[in-house]
């Protein structure tokens, strides 16, 4: 018994035939068209191709970066394929391939996040957030052991907790949300910001980018910052505060046992993690009077989208 797991991410869709156990069995990467019927069609070959040599294929799992509705089958909203507006996917791919399995869909951060859960740092957890710093920041809740996805699907929008009235604007059309200030994308501006104002302490950094501050990039930041860089370790100390800031309000409502903190950033281990530990219990309700979940990195990798996918299509 085999899925297919298909994670459409911006620049790359990621493809595996994964066993009963979710353990990929093969692979396809092909690059993202902008266009919705282009991305149907490239699933639909990418499933031909693994029904010729996979013919138990139980169902298609695709992990999608956008707004999922309940059904598990409409993207209700994307930022990167207009398109995709009440867009019933699974009902478009499923035309392709004469209805041959069932086609789910899922956000992609509630499928890494899930991946995390069921083959990563979240086993053994009973209520776990699981937090995804990329260019964004993405959420994931699990609750008694299950994918929360609230009532309409619109749950674990983490990176959009208001946390700061009239703060930065966010890509999402509001002001304050979390993500501008912990993300990829804030470690690079805290970076740059410090680089502008204090010059003299920022020679590794500006060596990392050619002098050119604006060309300064996440990547860069992080080997600074394990080398000990001053204006480095201060940019990981700003997003590590504001991710435990948000970990705290989430903690107000959810009470979980753990965090599992993903994306390319977490790389760098303790320096996001310890600032974000040290903030976490700062910004707590009673935190000198209650068990504090624990603050850990993901463990499941880059495939934890996919992996987390053919879980969910499989059952
Ligand atoms: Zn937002």
């Amino acid at each position: 018994m085999t899925t297919l797991a298909v994670d459409i991410g911006g620049t790359k869709i990621a493809a595996a035939v994964c066993d009963e156990n979710d353990s990929i069995i093969q692979r396809w990467r092909v690059p993202t068209p902008m266009d919705a019927d282009a991305i149907n069609e490239n699933i639909a070959k990418i499933y031909r191709e693994a029904a010729s040599s996979h013919d138990d294929i139980q169902a298609i799992g695709i992990s999608a970066a956008g707004n999922v509705a309940a059904d598990r089958r409409t993207l209700t909203f994307a930022a990167n394929i207009p398109a995709w507006i009440d867009y019933d996917l699974s009902e478009h791919v499923g035309a392709l391939i004469d209805h041959a399995v069932p086609v789910i869909v899922e956000n992609d951060a509630n499928c890494a996040g899930w991946g995390e859960y069921v083959h990563g740092a979240g086993q053994g957890s009973r209520n776990m957030v699981a937090l995804t710093v990329g260019t964004g920041l993405g959420g994931a809740i699990v609750i008694d052991g299950h994918l929360y996805r609230g009532s309409y699907g619109m749950a674990a929008e983490l990176g959009h907790l208001p946390m700061v009235p009239d703060g930065d604007h966010c890509g999402c059309g509001l002001r304050g949300c979390a993500e501008r200030y912990t993300s990829g994308t804030s470690l690079e501006n805290f970076a740059k910001s410090a680089v502008r104002r204090r010059p003299q302490d920022a020679k590794r950094l500006l060596e990392l980018c050619g002098g050119d501050v604006n060309k300064l990039e996440g990547p860069m930041v992080s080997q600074a910052a394990q080398e000990g860089d001053e204006l480095g370790l201060y940019a990981f100390g700003k997003i590590g505060e504001w991710l435990g800031r948000t970990m705290a309000a989430i903690s107000a409502v959810l009470d979980p046992d753990l965090f599992v903190i993903g994306g390319g950033v977490v790389a760098v281990g303790d320096i996001l993690l310890e600032p974000a530990r040290y903030n976490y219990a700062r910004f707590l309700e009673a935190s000198a009077y209650r068990t504090h979940a624990k603050i850990v990195a993901a463990t499941a990798g880059q495939d934890a989208g996919l992996i987390g996918a053919a879980n969910l299509a499989l059952h």
